[in-house]
């Protein structure tokens, strides 16, 4: 391929050296604007089968490219210009556009009066990133522009360089009025002392984790409002400092409420108890006097008294007794979680081994088949808690038993994994499924099968459970027996 045109440049060999070793392109033109001399990188680039020598840019470059490069280079040939490093988008011959920083200089030798030397240093990759970085960069900014958080940004230099209109609608300051950081705490902070808290804080935390994770801290407004905003903040690579802040002044108003509310009815639950604690103390006098009185009645004027006196005397008994069943479940119920026995390593087959055995004489009088069908477990629990909720349970399958022929209690457990799941069983009456939540409230009983109770055992097992943030629950069918259901989660 021919590189020269009747060029005897005295140097020639030189220069040819000194352009293959030269990876950019250049090339070489007369005072016609042809080709006389290019560099091997310059015919990679153009096409190495097309003829440069002789021809101009317009022969080689497509289109519009072509045009301007030949317009370009003649008034470099005719000393209007040069060009000195200018990024340049050129289409190749190839069809691909590809970034130069062009350089073109005029020059006059022996063989050719004026010509010139352009110099195409290739800048597409530089210049690809350099247009990915501003392109990221605008969608950084339209990102942190647009969003409903307010968004900050400020320099080592402590200078504030964006606030987003969310965080100008948030505080009611605009960026001019809030130029440096110092000028944000100042204006945010009116107070010194709380101002000097906050900054210090806040630097701190910056300085030693490079990040601020969930401040949150009043503000006052510009126009005077006071507002409880949520401050996040992270320190960029660059040194930057990124910072959030959400206005949660209506969540903060909306907890305090709730709290407020929790205390109020703890207080409320509290008296309550103590209430309930004082008159169940106050009422057992007067029976336990109704008891003494009735029995001398009995002991020493039961002639006098005739068979219907008798009788009325044991009816009153009974009341008192039934009375006094009430007074003992109410004292019970309002002991859970105020006097409460300290946790153990318990051996719940041994607890429900204890229950049996207490309710044996009720077991064998109703004929009733008791089965601990799985191995129970030891567990870490209240001791006596533990035998109030399976004495309960099992006190009563045995009585709403009903009259089966082959009546049963099955009682057993499964491992879930971070909480125990007992259960007992029985094939007695069931209850109405409309009932089954109602059975755990206070004094929620129904009077059937003769059954007698004071309606205060479910709810005193329903709160020893959810002291412990355990559950119970019952599944049961009418006339089909019922399951119980206590999870108690393992301890940590
Ligand atoms: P009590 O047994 O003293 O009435 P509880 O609080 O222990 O009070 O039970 C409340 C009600 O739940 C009972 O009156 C009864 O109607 C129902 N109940 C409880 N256990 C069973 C059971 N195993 N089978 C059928 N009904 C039951």
């Amino acid at each position: 391929m021919k590189r020269e045109k009747n060029l005897n440049l005295s140097q020639s060999q030189i220069t040819e050296t000194f352009l293959d070793a030269i990876s950019d392109p250049v090339y070489f033109k007369d005072e016609n604007g042809k080709y006389v001399l290019v560099s091997d990188s310059f015919v990679n680039l153009v096409d190495n089968q097309k003829e440069i020598i002789g021809n101009d840019s317009e022969d080689i470059f497509p289109g519009e490219t072509g045009e301007e490069m030949q317009k370009e280079d003649e008034s470099v040939i005719s000393g209007e210009m040069t060009v000195e490093n200018e990024e340049k988008l050129i289409e190749c011959p190839d069809g691909v556009e590809r970034w130069f920083s062009v350089r073109k200089i005029p020059y006059s030798g022996e063989e050719v009066e004026r010509g010139m030397v352009g110099i195409l240093k290739e800048i597409t990759e530089r210049k690809e990133a350099e247009e990915e970085l501003k392109e990221s960069e605008v969608r950084y900014r339209q990102t942190i522009e647009n969003a409903n958080i307010g968004i900050g940004v400020y320099g080592e230099d402590k200078k504030i360089e964006v606030l987003n209109e969310t965080m100008q609608e948030i505080i009611g300051y605009d960026e001019e009025e809030t130029p440096t950081l110092a000028q944000w705490f100042k204006k945010l902070y009116p107070d010194y002392e709380k101002r000097r808290e906050i900054s210090q804080i806040w630097f701190e935390e910056i300085a030693k984790n490079g990040q601020i994770t969930g401040i949150e801290t009043e503000i006052s407004r510009k126009d005077g409002e006071k507002r409880t905003l949520l401050f996040n903040a992270v320190q960029l690579n660059t040194g930057n400092v990124i910072f959030f802040a959400g206005d949660i002044t209506e969540l903060v108003e909306a907890r305090e409420k709730l709290e407020k509310r929790k205390e109020d009815l703890e207080k409320k639950n509290k008296e309550l108890e103590a209430f309930v604690y004082t008159v169940s103390h106050d009422l057992r006098t007067p029976l336990i006097s109704l008891e003494g009185f009735s029995d001398m009645l009995l002991d020493e004027f039961a002639d006098e008294l005739g068979e219907d006196g008798i009788h009325y005397l044991e009816r009153i008994q009974a009341n008192v007794q039934k009375m006094d069943d009430f007074i003992d479940d109410l004292l019970q119920l309002s002991r859970v979680g105020r006097k409460e026995p300290p946790k153990e390593e318990v051996k719940a087959g041994g607890v429900v081994e204890e229950v049996l055995e207490d309710l044996q004489s009720r077991i064998d009088e109703k004929g009733i088949n008791v089965d601990v069908v799985e191995e129970m477990p030891t567990i870490c629990f209240q001791r006596k808690r533990l035998y109030q909720i399976f004495s309960n349970l099992v006190s009563n399958a045995c009585k709403y038993i009903g009259d089966q022929e082959n009546p049963l209690i099955e009682i057993g457990v499964e491992d879930e994994g971070d909480s125990w799941l007992f259960w007992v069983e029985d094939n007695g009456i069931g209850i109405e499924e409309e009932q089954q939540d109602e059975i755990f409230e206070i004094f929620n009983r129904e009077e059937r099968c003769d059954a007698k109770g004071t309606g205060v055992g479910l709810a005193i097992v329903k709160r020893i459970i959810a002291n412990q943030d355990g559950k119970i629950w019952v599944e049961s069918e009418k006339g089909e027996g019922s399951t119980f259901y206590v999870k108690i989660p393992k301890e940590d």
